[in-house]
């Protein structure tokens, strides 16, 4: 015993020091067995400090490395699960999509949010609810029981159609959206219905204002309160707003085809 002076440093470290020296001088004190007693303790404390810090390194490493095989392993879990739903779900006609699909939707904009013809949409994802049969299992229908046009989110695969049905003489007061469908998705001819829309870009015209945006916080505020949104945005609306809405919604879809 003894020797564990040299483990201490600071204040701690030079008392013992001192300690050593006028022990030399001096010789033998009363305390001489407790101190060395206490400085062991210390010392074996301080070895097992180091061996547990040594395993907590290990296994961090082993925590990491384990990160990263779950993350490798998950992607090909869904690499491999994306293309059985496609597979199956293709032979069955389920219409159930892997990928989202890209649509476009056109809202009137009320004192309380996005008129979309059969619902209001208050916040930027909508699920669609079977409002004829109030049956909510495999939304949207694609048998035929709840009529010819049947249920879920309506989105077209075009933007020409929205503005030539919906906007007539209507020069503002309307917003435009490109959404992203997912779940199950029936595909018609012009355009889709979905189990589930989310706006993922949104050109709005106001009185005086135009805002358009891709920032989800944007979006969702110009749902909750679509002209006071427009208001605070002050963005003067162009002349020509249906192609610059068309120009800014139709380079929002391409990117997003390009990331898929
Ligand atoms: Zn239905």
């Amino acid at each position: 015993m003894g020797q564990g002076g040299a483990e201490q440093s600071g204040r701690l470290g030079e008392l013992l020091q001192r300690y050593r020296e006028l022990q030399e001088e001096f010789g033998p004190m009363d305390e001489d067995a407790l101190i060395d007693k206490v400085v062991a303790s210390v010392a074996h404390r301080r070895r097992r400090l180091e061996s547990a810090l040594a395993q907590i390194a290990e296994l961090d490493i082993e925590a990491q490395w384990l990160v990263d095989e779950i993350s490798g392993r998950e992607q090909s879990l869904e690499l491999l699960l994306v293309d059985v739903v496609r597979r199956v779900g293709r032979m069955l006609e389920d219409g159930w999509s892997p990928d989202p699909l890209l649509g476009f939707r056109l809202w009137i904009m009320n004192g309380s949010g996005l008129d979309g013809a059969k619902v209001t949409w208050r916040t930027r994802v909508m699920t669609a609810t079977c409002l004829t049969t109030g049956e909510a299992d495999s939304v949207p229908h694609s048998d035929g029981r709840c009529g010819r046009l049947g249920c879920g989110v309506y989105a077209t695969k075009e933007l020409d159609p929205l503005f030539a049905q919906h906007l007539n003489a209507r020069s503002h007061g309307y917003a435009v959206g490109l959404v992203e469908l997912t779940g199950k998705v029936v595909e018609h001819e012009h355009g889709f219905r979905a189990e589930r829309a989310e706006i993922v870009a949104l050109a709005a015209v106001g009185v005086d204002g135009y805002l358009e945006t891709e920032d989800p916080d944007e979006v969702a505020d110009l749902c909750d309160a679509p002209e006071a949104a427009l208001r605070l945005s002050g963005g003067l609306r162009p002349s020509g707003v249906l192609g610059r809405i068309e120009r800014f919604l139709t380079a929002c879809q391409e990117r997003r085809l390009g990331w898929t």
